[in-house]
């Protein structure tokens, strides 16, 4: 059943409380990246147009002691906010009580206000993160609707999302339904035939998302660390490359099963050591030396995924071919960006904070149809798992 959004809400003169995820990266102060307020602005701004008061609520970090409030206070996401609406926003620097009411009564249509960092309620007994009931339905009484644009925690079950959803009509924000569209179109009903690449760190993180996958797309291409364990389990020698050996087995039981889908680099980027200064060697994967480590997919690799995605119709990638922090070890995602780019009339869908991060500082940020912004909550998505912030907004 496809959930309600917030278009589908009349919302004139209504006291509108959204979620959003405005969970930046922050230093000393200042937002490094604005992505996800960005991101945010199109919920926002419909609900001013149609003139609704706007109360929104996020979390930022975490917030364990009483002197993580000074650092982890909304007060520059407001600032922020407040330039890109180019209209004032209120900021309360409080989560409830008779200031923050008052605020809400005092809004006009078209207002926005943004509340402090809900997981300053964590302080005692951890009441955001725990979604205390008496939380969610005081929050819920400050509002006549709830909006849940936070796709990045939609994989929490908190009292900002799911206990105000559990008291209030609730529809998705813009960015929920989008996520919803492509992520969980990937997993729903996509458009065949499907190509997933995974890459990333470790096969231990990633095994539901590669079992779900697997039954999901024509082809699933392995690069990044993960893809050594694979070869390992193929009797290969992998010198001194990324390698979970307790989980051999699982990447044997999935050869043996799925081995005509499973497609793994030919070729990679041997490195004398952990650094963008290495000596490094383009070997076959039957000749990685002893002593060296794989830290990129080589060209031929490349070119084998190249011809693997061509006539695909959804291609999913999730996780780096390669430390692609290091500028000599960033080709092979690079190539891949490229091949994914170039591909003509296929719905291509990044899910995975790292592999997003990595499309849009290698230039690629606009030549995906979809980005994910929530990087543990599209990997579960991708699992299959059932998002508790999603299963609580009301279906249309
Ligand atoms: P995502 O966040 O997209 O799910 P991961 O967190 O699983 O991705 O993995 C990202 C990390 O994997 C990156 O920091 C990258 O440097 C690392 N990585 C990729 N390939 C290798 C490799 N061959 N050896 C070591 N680390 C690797
Ligand atoms: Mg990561």
């Amino acid at each position: 059943m496809a959930k309600k959004i917030v278009s589908d809400l009349d919302l004139k003169g209504k006291t509108v409380l959204v979620r959003a995820d405005f969970n930046v990266p922050m230093k000393d102060g200042e937002i490094t990246d604005d992505n996800r307020i960005v991101q945010a602005l199109p919920t926002i701004k419909h609900i001013i147009k149609e003139g609704g008061k706007v109360v929104l609520f996020s979390h930022l970090g975490k917030v364990k002691e009483e002197s993580d409030k000074e650092s982890l206070t909304l007060a520059p996401i407001a600032k922020d906010l407040s330039s890109k609406l180019d209209q004032d926003v209120t900021f309360v620097p409080e989560t409830r009580g008779e200031k923050l009411e008052q605020a809400i009564k005092d809004l006009n249509e078209g207002d926005v206000l943004l509340v402090q960092n809900t997981r300053f309620e964590d302080l005692d007994g951890k009441k955001e993160s725990k979604n205390d009931p008496e939380l969610g339905k005081y929050w819920a009484s400050l509002g006549d609707v709830f909006v849940n644009d936070a796709f990045g925690t939609a994989h929490r079950k908190h009292a900002s999302n799911v206990g105000i959803a559990s008291n209030l009509e609730t529809a998705a924000g813009f960015l929920m339904d989008k996520e919803i569209q492509y992520i969980g179109g990937v997993v729903e009903n996509p458009d065949k035939p499907v190509v997933a690449i995974l890459g990333g760190a470790k096969v231990s993180d990633k095994i539901n998302v590669i079992t779900n996958l697997l039954n999901i797309a024509e082809k699933v291409l392995i690069g990044g660390g993960m893809a050594y364990t694979f070869l390992k389990a193929q009797g290969k020698e992998i010198g001194q490359s990324l390698l979970e050996e307790d989980k051999i087995d699982f990447a044997k039981e999935l050869l043996d099963k799925s081995g005509d889908q499973i497609v793994l680099p030919v070729d990679v980027k041997a490195a004398s050591e952990f650094s963008n200064d290495a000596d490094i060697q383009e070997v076959s994967v039957d000749d990685i030396p002893e002593d060296r480590e794989a830290l990129d997919i080589g060209p031929k690799t490349v070119e084998l995924f190249k011809q693997q995605l061509e006539g695909a119709h959804t291609v999913v990638w999730n996780g780096p071919m390669g430390v692609f922090e290091l500028s000599n070890f960033a080709k092979g995602t690079i190539g891949v960006c490229e091949a994914i780019a170039e591909l003509k009339d296929a719905n291509t869908i990044i899910g995975g904070g790292d592999s997003a991060a990595a499309a849009s500082s290698l230039g690629y940020g606009d030549k995906f149809s979809h980005i994910s912004t929530g990087g543990g909550a599209s990997l579960e998505y991708l699992e299959g798992k059932d998002l508790p912030g999603i299963d609580a907004i009301n279906d249309k």
